[in-house]
């Protein structure tokens, strides 16, 4: 596939298959889609509908066993961050944030300079001789996605990054994730289990339907920027919600 320069991604057919002892599991099926630059896509669907697969084939961990993806340039630098923030517990916040340019091989002068910046970006400023046993859960969380922004990625993919956070810490997470992304314009696509975190924060919402994973929906979210947390009040905002949830019931009316 071609590179394009208006599409930050462009999925063409993606498919994946896992075979082992146990069987086949057909993870994907037949997936495509494009994310414009600085878009922020959420995907949404149940357990099981291959949302990780996805992610971890767009950040090259495993290849697609059917279909092409092509980013908007070669070799795009892509951030990950899943669900546990995976902090080295014997790296202080600022070894930890500075990890992936140490090795690289970077300066030491430039990586302390440039983990300083995105610990005050993510709010952190005063914790950075921190170890992470003394950090709370979206401390930790701030962290690993400081981390993930070291090497100033193109693209940043988010596995469900707040699902182990209260919800107040979470929404203030979600807050923090728009302001650092209003800062430094990044496409994201998310993954989330929250209906309303899917809505709050993006420009569109993706819903995977069960195994295999094939989209049932693309939903424009025409909320005006930037948000404000008494949006989640806003009717438009309960419509948009209401949409998403029919799509994620199965036809008996249960949600999947
Ligand atoms: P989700 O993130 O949406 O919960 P996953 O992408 O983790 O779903 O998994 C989709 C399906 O693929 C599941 O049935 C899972 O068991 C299977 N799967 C994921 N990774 C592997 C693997 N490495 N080998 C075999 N099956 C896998
Ligand atoms: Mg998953």
């Amino acid at each position: 596939m071609t590179f394009s320069p208006e599409k930050a991604l462009s999925v063409q057919n993606l498919g994946v298959t896992f075979s082992d002892a146990s069987g086949v599991v057909h993870a994907l099926h037949d997936l495509s889609f494009t994310l414009a630059p600085n878009e922020f896509v959420s995907l949404i669907g149940p357990s099981g509908s291959g949302k990780s697969t996805l992610l971890r084939v767009l950040a090259g961990l495993i290849p697609p066993t059917h279909g092409t993806f092509a980013f908007n340039q070669n070799q795009p630098k892509v951030g990950l961050v899943f669900q546990k923030a995976n902090l080295m517990p014997w790296r202080r916040v600022i070894d930890n944030v500075g990890l992936p340019l140490e090795l690289q091989g970077a300066p030491a002068a430039e990586i302390e300079e440039r983990a300083m910046d995105l610990i005050q970006l993510v709010g952190l400023e005063g914790f950075e001789q921190a170890y992470p046993r003394d950090l709370s859960g979206g401390m930790a969380q701030r962290v690993a996605i400081a981390r993930s922004l070291m090497q100033d990625p193109d693209m940043l993919l988010l596995d469900e990054p707040f699902g182990s956070l209260d919800d107040l810490t979470r929404e203030r997470m979600g807050d923090e994730l728009l302001h650092i992304w209003q800062a430094r314009r990044k496409t994201v696509l998310m993954v989330t289990h929250s209906i309303s975190e899917a809505i709050y924060l993006s420009d569109r919402v993706l819903v995977l339907s069960p195994r295999p994973g094939m989209f049932k929906l693309d939903l424009p979210i025409d909320l005006p920027r930037p948000r404000t947390p008494d949006l989640r009040y806003a009717p438009k905002f309960s419509a948009l919600a209401q949409k998403l949830r029919e799509s994620l019931r199965d036809e008996n009316g249960y949600a999947t």
